[in-house]
């Protein structure tokens, strides 16, 4: 183990001590930990520096909680937790706001903060950056420790690492005291603390008569679907859905980051069959997806008569918002591998169903066509003519991941730019919410080492923006579009007080944010029409550098809170309870 005592990180070979961080990166390195997403400053900034210097790469944030969207998404993409470091108090809350986000939708991370002596903040006696972490953290988090010994250090570790990806994964908080980081032990004694933990993220197979009820409910099923959620996307099992589609001949619809896991285009995608599922299928199949708001928690259109297999990781998830008929509680590899097994040869689909549901997406399909063509040369641009002129592109370019974020930027996005390839899609997720963009960017392009296409709206964009000097310093393979209609939902708001303050949301239609790429040396554009888009998103993409392009929108394009306008309080009456 190298270690150093020094701030300028110098490396030291066999020292005869070792201090809690450097058992603090080793411990890391002992589970395989090769990147930590962060911001450093009293008391973690030579963690970041010893972590460098054993291997592990840091890479520093503008803002903690952006660091912390990078981790998440690290976590999402790879099944293994993302790291992130972050400093005592504010620093720590606002990387907290990720880890919660995290959490919420089963991203496996941890968040490492260092936190200040505890004495005095136990007894409210005023220190420096005094705040009680780990009791602000726990309700936030699925499991949060802390560390005051440095004998504790690889335990604690381990214990973090296995809570975030074993059963239902999620956020971890491991809060390290200052006198536990700086805490100086003989390196002989140090070594014997550190062990390799067996068996990280076991399997957790389903019982069989689980998977016999849920064979037969859907060989007795008429009119059958599989909704793919992004747990199915997390879990890696796209080759055993493949073939379960194509064993069944069963028409499948993903949830938002669930695209890709089958192809939006394939000729059993449900993708644009949403409503005819809820109102006409008899059973339908979650796989790992939550039946919660985002599928109007199983009730509104849903059919009364609908029955449901569900199969998901965590048991408390079954029977949340409505009762499910067949509830198949495991992994998904080993709960999809039985489930295929105990599959009889035939089906007994309806045969109208299935061409049913073709005809009805070959219909849309050729109505949405129209929709893009007919705004193809709008002036300005707006979203759909901005879309039009990607949309190509990214066919072009189906192993660029799309990180996706903003109101109507979010809702068009996700209907026009179709996905091929599963876990290429990351957007606000389970609580829609903003300012995911540029951390979800970078932890995307550090763990999978692809190419990323953001699409933001601009009001999203601003809650991240100064981040875009991360990917930049980095020199990352990502392209940032961001679409500017001057606004939060629009440009176009009205101060009802008719004083010269602008409305609540309104932002600038008239901004340059590719100048906010020059000032860090990235490649920008500035772009008004659709064939400049389409021109500059092409070799932006081939560069594999930094690249913004400002893509000018009408200020009237777009409606206020996009496709969720229901979820208004003036709009309350349509609110599904
Ligand atoms: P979506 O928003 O796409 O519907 P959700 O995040 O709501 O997806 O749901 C994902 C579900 O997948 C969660 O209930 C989670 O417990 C489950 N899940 C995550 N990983 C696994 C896994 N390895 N095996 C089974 N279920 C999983
Ligand atoms: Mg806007």
């Amino acid at each position: 183990m190298t270690t150093s005592n020094n701030t300028t990180g110098t490396a030291q070979s066999s020292p005869s001590q070792v201090t809690g961080m450097d058992i603090l990166v080793r411990a890391l390195r002992m589970v395989d930990i090769d990147t930590m997403y962060g911001l450093v400053g009293i008391p973690v900034t030579e963690v970041a520096y010893i972590a460098q210097a054993n291997g592990i790469r840091f890479v520093g944030f503008r803002h903690e909680q952006q660091a912390g969207m990078a981790a998440a998404t690290h976590g999402f993409l790879t099944q293994t937790p993302g790291i992130l470091l972050t400093v005592s108090s504010l620093g720590f809350m606002n990387g907290l706001t990720a880890t919660a986000n995290a959490t919420v939708n089963c991203y496996p991370m941890i968040q490492i903060s260092g936190s200040s002596v505890r004495e005095p903040i136990d007894l409210e006696q005023g220190t420096y950056e005094g705040l009680d972490q780990l009791n602000i953290a726990k309700p936030l988090v699925k499991a949060a420790y802390r560390v005051n010994k440095p004998e504790d250090i690889p335990t604690a570790v381990v214990r973090a690492y296995r809570a975030a990806i074993s059963g239902r994964p999620g956020g971890v908080y491991l809060d390290i005291t200052t006198p536990c980081l700086g805490a100086i032990m003989d390196a002989a004694d140090a070594n014997k603390l550190f062990y390799t933990p067996v068996d990280l993220c076991p399997a957790m197979p389903p019982s069989p008569e689980s998977v016999k009820r849920a064979a037969q409910l859907l060989a007795s099923a008429k009119k059958p679907a599989f909704i793919l959620g992004k747990g199915a996307a997390y879990a890696r099992v796209e080759d055993k859905i493949k073939e379960l589609v194509s064993k069944t001949g069963i028409p499948y619809l993903p949830m938002s980051m669930g695209k890709g896991v089958m192809p939006d285009n394939g000729p059993l995608s449900a993708v644009s069959c949403r409503s005819t599922i809820m109102s006409d299928a008899d059973v339908v199949v979650l796989v790992g997806a939550r039946l919660n708001w985002l599928l109007s928690r199983g009730r509104g259109k849903w059919s009364p008569d609908t029955k449901f297999i569900q199969f998901d990781i965590a048991a408390e998830e079954i029977d949340v918002n409505r009762p499910i008929a067949a509830p198949v509680v495991g992994d998904l590899a080993s709960s999809l591998d039985a489930f295929i097994a105990a599959l009889p040869d035939k089906m007994n689909i309806d045969p109208e169903w299935v061409p049913k549901l073709q005809a009805e997406t070959k219909a849309k399909n050729e109505k949405f066509k129209q929709r893009l063509v007919s705004n193809a040369s709008a002036q300005p641009m707006n979203h759909w003519s901005a879309l039009n002129a990607i949309k190509p592109v990214m066919a072009a370019n189906p192993d660029v991941i799309l990180v996706n974020e903003g109101a109507n930027t979010l809702d068009d996005t996700r209907v026009c730019i179709d996905m091929t390839l599963p876990r290429h899609r990351i957007d606000c997720a389970t609580w829609a919410i903003m300012g995911m963009g540029m951390g979800s960017c970078i932890g995307a392009a550090v763990a999978t080492g692809k190419s990323v296409v953001a699409i933001e709206g601009d009001s999203a964009f601003g809650f991240s923006g100064m981040d875009f000097s991360t990917i930049c310093r980095f020199n990352l393979p990502v392209t940032v579009v961001i679409f500017n209609n001057g606004g939060i939902y629009n440009g176009i708001g009205v101060n009802m007080a008719g004083t010269s303050d602008p409305a609540p949301t309104t932002l600038d239609v008239r901004a340059r944010y590719d100048k906010i790429g020059d000032a860090f040396g990235a490649k920008t554009y500035y772009v008004t029409k659709p064939a400049e888009l389409t021109q500059a998103l092409t070799e932006a993409i081939a560069s594999k550098a930094p690249a913004l392009i400002d893509v000018q929108l009408a200020a009237d394009s777009g409606k206020e809170s996009g496709h969720i306008g229901y979820l208004n309080p003036a709009a309350l009456e349509h609110i599904v309870v």
